[in-house]
């Protein structure tokens, strides 16, 4: 096995990371490719980028956050809450995007279909700067050290907790703090939280991310950065493996799933 220090070489020079890159295509972005159990970083496209870029990320929060509330007592599995759809922060629209729901909105609903109402009505219970340590807690403002010393870190900071929850505020990160979170997650994840996600990819805004004969879960991500760039992510796993996709485009669900899906499929058939 390569020792730390080589394999942050080999990435600097672009000699290792080349098992991924196919999957971009010309598309612009980054992606870290970790071990689920032992958390290796097992590949990465433009390791600077993913180990480097800070950028809000979107509603890759949301398993993150509703799994907090949950722990907390805050939130139970089962309560409904009904979604009108629009929605207000600030002054800016973040209207959801998926079709009339028939039920109320659960915590795996909220999840497989991205229902940023649910999520800024639940978010309305954290306290003053609690879900900002929180954030720090689960790594995403540190950094992973899968990149050597170069390696940049994300940003934490007391926001509104609606948008923060929605990671349109008061966050930024990075494609490798935002995998070490997931996989932080993932052991302590409620069942809901977990079937949310496996249900984004079945049949929810990640679908794309599909790959046959292949478990997969994730969660999307769609954000404009304060610059006003638009960023699509996707984050989720297999049995094996964590994968986070950050790409300059729309939709997280049309653009960065897809390539996610890639990836996993090819590290479960060997190939990465
Ligand atoms: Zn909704």
């Amino acid at each position: 096995m390569l020792r730390r220090h080589a394999i942050a070489s080999l990435l600097a020079t672009g000699a290792w990371a080349g098992g991924i890159d196919r999957f971009f295509e010309g598309a612009h972005g980054a992606a870290v490719l970790v071990d689920r159990k032992t958390r290796r970083l097992l590949g990465a496209h433009a390791p600077a980028s993913a180990g480097g870029s800070a950028a809000p990320p979107g509603s890759t929060l949301k398993p993150l956050v509703l799994n907090a509330l949950l722990e907390r007592g805050r939130l139970r599995a089962g309560d409904g809450f009904p979604c009108a759809g629009d929605l207000r922060l600030e002054g800016r629209r973040f209207d959801c995007s998926h079709p009339p729901l028939p039920a109320p909105v659960t915590v795996r609903t909220a999840i497989a279909y991205s229902c940023n109402c649910f999520v800024a009505h639940c978010a309305s219970r954290f306290r003053t700067g609690e879900l900002a340590s929180l954030m720090e807690r689960w790594g995403l403002a540190s950094r992973t050290n899968w990149f050597g010393e170069r390696e940049g870190a994300g940003r934490v900071w007391n926001a509104p907790s609606e948008l923060q929850s929605l990671g349109e505020d008061g966050v930024l990160v990075t494609p490798a703090s935002l995998a070490m979170a997931y996989c932080r997650l993932l052991p302590r994840a409620a069942p809901a939280v977990l079937a949310g996600m496996a249900d984004a990819v079945s049949f929810g805004t990640a679908q794309r991310a599909q790959v046959s004969g292949l478990n997969v879960a994730g969660k999307t991500g769609s954000v404009r950065t304060p610059a006003g760039a638009y960023l699509a992510w996707f984050a989720g796993f297999t049995d094996g493996a964590v994968v986070t996709v950050m790409l300059q485009a729309r939709s997280g669900g049309a653009d960065a799933a897809p390539i996610a899906g890639r990836i996993l499929e090819a590290h479960w058939k060997g190939r990465l």
